[in-house]
């Protein structure tokens, strides 16, 4: 996709900081960083999002996410690390390749994922579960 930015990015056309690199992604520095050293991880071949990846490159990115996780840990000596993956615009996905962000965390900073824990009533989530379940191949 010539007019996708992180396929851009991935094959090398636009330049960026990278962190590690093999033949199914690319990890880079993010522009604007929640924290210094948020990273991304790109695929180099296009998927929109989660529901388009492929099986194979599934099954490689966790294994990716902790090797660069380690090494961020280990240089930043952060306190924590968010690996954050967004699918859609209403989940706040902004760049449609799919990517995943380690973001460092430390202590009181200020940066902030967060929701407001919800309650089921009784039954709900077991129904939820069970329907979800039902769903799967
Ligand atoms: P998301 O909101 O999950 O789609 O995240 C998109 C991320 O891509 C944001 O954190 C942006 O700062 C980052 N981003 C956008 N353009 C670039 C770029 N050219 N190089 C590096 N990161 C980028
Ligand atoms: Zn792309």
């Amino acid at each position: 996709m010539t007019n996708c930015i992180f396929c851009r990015i991935a094959s090398g056309e636009i330049p960026s900081s990278v962190i590690y690199e093999d033949e199914d992604f690319k990890v880079i520095m993010d522009i604007a960083p929640a924290a210094k050293g948020h990273a991304i991880i790109l695929t180099k071949k296009h998927f929109a999002n989660l529901f388009e990846l492929e099986e194979d490159v599934a099954g490689k990115v966790l294994s990716v996410a902790k090797k660069v996780a380690a090494a961020m840990k280990e240089e930043l000596c952060c306190d924590g690390i968010n690996l954050l993956q967004n699918n859609g615009e209403a989940a706040g996905q902004t760049v449609f390749h799919l990517h995943f962000h380690l973001i460092p965390r430390y202590k009181d900073d200020d940066v902030h994922i967060k929701w407001k824990p919800g309650r089921y009533e009784d039954g709900e989530a077991a129904d939820i579960a069970a329907k979800i379940a039902g769903r799967l191949i």
